[in-house]
């Protein structure tokens, strides 16, 4: 199997990607670097983590310095699904987050994700972000009857927190989500959809007019100390700066020894059908509420403005890996959604992208040296978490917060994943396992 670099992974004609094709918000137009500079901040990565660093650092009065290998929005944040969850990753608990972080931390952090769509979603109104903003509510229903007890746990646990969220039994999950076959569910009517590029778009227009200067087609090759201060080397120029703040996910290279090892690059896809009629999309999601299970192999679902669904899950780095892709996504929304046989939609795109997960499936915030930072492992969380981490990131570098303010696991240096080559090998071809586990009732 060949390893594809980082940088290799970055795809600028964004292709197959949905959201290139229906974005309301403008490509920004950002020259790559051609000049030596001098800024009080470099953010490397124009994804949603990298664009809410310099948005919110720039609005502070720094002068920020955005270098982005591709095109605005082209890793993960342009390519997702588009999901605002105020909750963590899969099955993690609020006390589960606060065993690892400890209890101010972790506490910091449970606040966070518990009211990270609605800054977000806050933030876009207050820009008027042309991103089709749709906060309908989020839901997690249970597929097995080892889900329904987790779930019961998150949902008491969120409940117990004092956020608002609401249990739905099994009659009427149905139509309330409009999927088929879940035991029950709990909702945080605070989550919902996206148009992701649109919003990297719109964060880039932001931070630009807050001051803040984007370079596309700049990739850092280097990042280091260098006569006292932290440096970037990008384009054969020299950045200088005060600090620097590598936002690069799952599309991160050694830019310091030893980078690319502190998260686990994972490949998934994503896929949409045609448009649907309205009286279709009524039948499959009638309140467009979106919803993510606890499946494996990804059960979760929503649609766009036009009334595309959107499915997908990891993918299966063999020959033949999109057709594989394909058959697997219809598979599971005639699974989800039967009433959708008779209509029989074709899907019409089908795209891939890399996030990152570290061993805790949270991120970590790694002083890679002295004010040379970097932020990784938003796992598939990341579309209100990366913007809402970034936002204290920025405050951060200029000053308003301490160290101690961040809500993550602090790394002094970095920490590289153990066995990582084994265990980005074994997630490239994990996914039929998941699949199984999901028949059988495991997951
Ligand atoms: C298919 C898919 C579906 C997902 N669905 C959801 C979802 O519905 N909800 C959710 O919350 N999360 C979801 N996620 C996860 C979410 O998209 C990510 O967690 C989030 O976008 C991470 O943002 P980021 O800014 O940290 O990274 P990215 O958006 O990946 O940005 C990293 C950027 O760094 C740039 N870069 C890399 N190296 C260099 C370099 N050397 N020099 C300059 N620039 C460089 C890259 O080009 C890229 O633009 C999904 C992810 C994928 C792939």
């Amino acid at each position: 199997m060949v390893m594809v670099s980082a940088i290799g992974r970055v795809d600028v004609k964004m292709k197959g990607v949905l959201w290139a094709q229906t974005s309301q918000e403008r490509q920004v137009s950002a020259p790559p670097l051609d000049a030596d500079k001098d800024v009080d901040l470099v953010v490397v990565g124009a994804g949603f983590a990298g664009l809410s660093v310099a948005l919110h650092a720039a609005k502070a009065g720094l002068s920020v310095c955005v270098l982005e290998a591709g095109i605005v929005g082209v890793g993960a944040s342009g390519r997702n699904g588009g999901f605002a969850v105020p909750h963590f990753p899969g099955g993690m608990k609020p006390s589960d987050v606060e065993i690892r972080l400890g209890k101010k931390k972790g506490g910091d952090l449970i606040s966070l994700v518990a009211g990270g769509p609605e800054w977000m979603f806050n933030q876009i109104r207050q820009y008027q972000i042309e991103c089709n903003m749709s906060q309908k509510g989020w839901a997690q229903p249970a597929h097995s009857e080892k889900s329904l007890a987790k779930i019961r746990a998150i949902h008491d646990e969120w409940k117990a927190l004092g956020v608002e969220v609401e249990w739905l039994e099994r009659p009427d999950v149905q139509p309330t989500l409009g999927a088929h076959g879940y035991l029950a569910a709990w909702r945080n009517m605070s989550g919902g959809t996206v148009q992701p590029y649109a919003l990297c778009l719109g964060l880039a227009r932001v931070a630009t007019a807050e001051g803040a200067v984007i370079h596309e087609r700049s990739s850092v090759t280097r990042t280091l100390r260098e006569d006292g201060g932290p440096v970037a080397y990008c384009n054969g120029y020299r950045v200088t700066a005060k600090q620097i703040v590598i936002a690069t996910n799952g599309y991160t290279d050694d830019l310091t020894p030893n980078l690319e090892k502190t998260g686990i690059p994972v490949r998934l896809f994503h896929c949409a059908t045609e448009p649907l009629p309205p009286e279709v999309v009524d039948k499959v999601l009638p309140r467009r509420m979106c919803f993510t299970d606890l499946r494996k192999s990804g059960g979760f679902s929503r649609c766009d403005s036009d009334g595309r669904l959107i499915s997908g899950g990891a993918v299966f780095s063999v020959p033949g890996a999109r057709a594989y892709g394909l058959a697997h996504a219809r598979n599971r929304l005639y699974t989800l959604f039967p009433q959708l046989r008779e209509v029989a939609p074709k899907i019409e795109t089908y795209w891939e992208g890399y996030c990152s997960i570290t061993d805790s499936y949270l991120p970590s915030f790694q002083v890679v040296d002295r004010d040379i930072y970097s932020l990784i492992g938003f796992s598939t969380r990341g579309v209100s978490l990366a913007q809402n981490i970034g936002r204290v990131v920025g405050e951060f570098a200029a000053g308003k917060c301490g160290l101690e303010d961040i809500p993550l696991e602090i790394v002094q240096g970095t920490r590289s994943i153990s066995m990582h080559g084994f265990k980005t090998r074994v997630g490239r071809l994990i996914f039929p396992l998941y699949q199984s586990m999901d028949r059988f009732g495991l997951s």
